[in-house]
């Protein structure tokens, strides 16, 4: 019987992990625009991958109210092919833009540094680049929201 209690104990503890696991990844807030928020950020942040392949950071107060950008820094590392190519951002309007459009296709990792000025600690957000619409949450699979 002893044995039988074990792994029971074992099965369920595994279970608990797995469920971990999954709300650990899949538990984002939905962004206003559609796009990935970034958690953790002050103010919180919006990646959204536009129709042209650019990216726009979003920036939004607690309430996920947009406000505008004041001073943060963004860079995104794309790793496409083999390749990593360094992306950067520029101001325009109250967003954070990229100057380039971020490598074609999609499936690829990359990271969202973010820096809250320009000399703050950097924030690394990495996930996969993938833009196919989520049956779950009608989003792009790099903004899902639910555990699709
Ligand atoms: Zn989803």
């Amino acid at each position: 019987m002893k044995t039988s209690i074990t792994v029971l104990t074992f099965v369920s503890m595994l279970f608990a992990g797995l469920t971990t696991l999954n709300a650990a990844e899949n538990a984002h807030r939905a962004g206003p625009k559609g796009g990935r928020l970034l958690e953790s950020t002050d103010p919180a942040a919006e990646f959204t991958l536009e129709s042209n392949h650019t990216a726009t950071i979003t920036f939004y107060d607690s309430a996920l109210k947009p406000v505008p950008a004041s001073g943060q820094a963004v860079t995104v590392i794309a790793d496409a092919n083999g390749e990593k190519q360094t992306v950067e951002f520029e101001p325009k309007g109250d967003s954070l833009v990229s100057k380039t459009a971020l490598p074609e296709g999609d499936g690829y990792s990359i990271v969202v540094q973010f820096k809250a000025s320009a000399d703050a600690k950097p924030q690394n957000f990495r996930f996969k680049l993938e833009t196919h619409i989520c049956d779950g949450c009608k989003l792009q699979e790099y903004a899902c929201t639910c555990d699709e």
